[in-house]
């Protein structure tokens, strides 16, 4: 155990000083908490994978704050790339280019790619800007929860593992970057996030989208990214996803769920009466998905208090920002999905 420090908003410059004398700081970014050290540092980074309990071959995102670093670490950048940046960076969006040697083997585990990205908040900026190194960041949960988007959430899973934590407010996407593989033809979608799919193709003629967003892996199926293969995002108690039309998932549920309170329920705002007798979270209203993203990690942590024993939870569609809440969901359910 070590004294973890909650920094207020005003000592960016003692968060940039821990990263660059290779501590680990809880960082605010406008995805999710990043859980943060500096990137050129093999042994900081290391200790990364300790406190989190991450597998030592699911690699980390390197966070810059402008694009003008990217030819530090990347090396054959296409054209696309540079205007993904242009269109997206400071931005959700985290692009996987091929690296170069000075980008440690533990950041990246062992591929030849990384991923990087420019994030929107202007905390975070700050304290890599003071910092002068890149920051190697996953999400700043114990691996397999539910990432953090509040500061308590990240003391939470990290009090007493990590040097500090600053306190940048809640975060106003709340779902994680969109990560885009471009380092091959056409550039592939490998985890939608914070930017949608459609706003991707504005700037790129083709994208594909990676099976693993939708489907489980198969029995021996190699995955892109390579995240792909944990259990991910989810709450201690079981989760059933309820997909259709919001007013026939509402009623499929009312149905199922009976009136045991250990039942919770996650859905649209216009149903949270129906549920009085359990343990409920709202997702916003049933058309906005940006909301259902700011919400949906705290409603599954906040059934995790609840101590309800199985959860159902209604499910937007697919469109713009949809794709990554129903991509958490059906992940965090082990793919356990009803269509009404
Ligand atoms: P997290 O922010 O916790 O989701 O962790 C970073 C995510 O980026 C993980 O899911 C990684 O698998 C993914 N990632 C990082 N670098 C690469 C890479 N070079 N190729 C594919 N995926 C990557
Ligand atoms: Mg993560």
């Amino acid at each position: 155990m070590m004294d973890t420090q909650l920094l207020s908003p005003s000592e960016i410059d003692k968060a940039a000083a821990i990263i660059k004398s290779g501590g680990l700081v809880g960082i605010p970014t406008e995805t999710v908490y990043g859980l943060g050290a500096n990137g050129l540092d093999s042994e900081a980074v290391r200790n990364i994978f300790r406190a989190k309990g991450r597998p030592q071959d699911n690699p980390l995102i390197l966070h810059i704050p402008d694009a003008a670093w990217l030819d530090a670490f990347c090396e054959d950048i296409p054209q696309d790339a540079w205007r993904l940046a242009k269109r997206f960076w400071p931005g959700p969006l985290t692009m996987i280019l091929r690296r170069k040697p000075v980008v440690p083997d533990v950041v990246t585990a062992g591929l030849d790619t990384v991923g990087v990205r420019c994030p929107a908040h202007s905390m975070c900026r700050a304290i890599i800007m003071e910092a002068g190194v890149p920051v190697a960041a996953p999400s700043g949960n114990r691996s397999g929860r539910p990432s953090p988007t509040t500061v308590q959430h990240m003391l939470e899973d990290m009090d007493g593992r990590i040097d500090a934590i600053l306190d940048g407010g809640d975060c106003q996407v709340g779902v994680e970057s969109t990560i885009v593989d471009m380092t091959c033809v056409p550039p592939r979608m490998l985890r939608p996030g914070g930017v949608p799919l459609e706003e991707l193709q504005v700037v790129l003629k083709e994208v594909v989208l990676d099976s693993a967003i939708t489907q489980p892996l198969k029995e021996g199926e190699q995955p892109r990214a390579p995240g792909m293969k944990y259990r991910h995002y989810a709450p201690k108690a079981p989760v059933t996803v309820v997909w259709g039309d919001p007013l026939r998932s509402a009623q499929y549920i009312l149905d199922h769920a009976g009136d045991s309170y250990w039942e919770g329920i996650i859905c649209f705002d216009e149903f949270a009466h129906w549920f009085e007798d359990h343990p409920v979270e709202r997702l916003g209203g049933s058309l906005d998905c940006f909301e259902h993203a700011r919400r949906l990690f705290r409603a599954l942590r906040a059934m995790d208090e609840n101590g309800v024993k199985h959860i159902w939870a209604q499910c937007p569609g697919t469109a713009g920002m949809g794709l990554a809440v129903v991509n958490r969901l059906t992940k965090a359910s082990g793919f356990h999905v009803i269509e009404v």
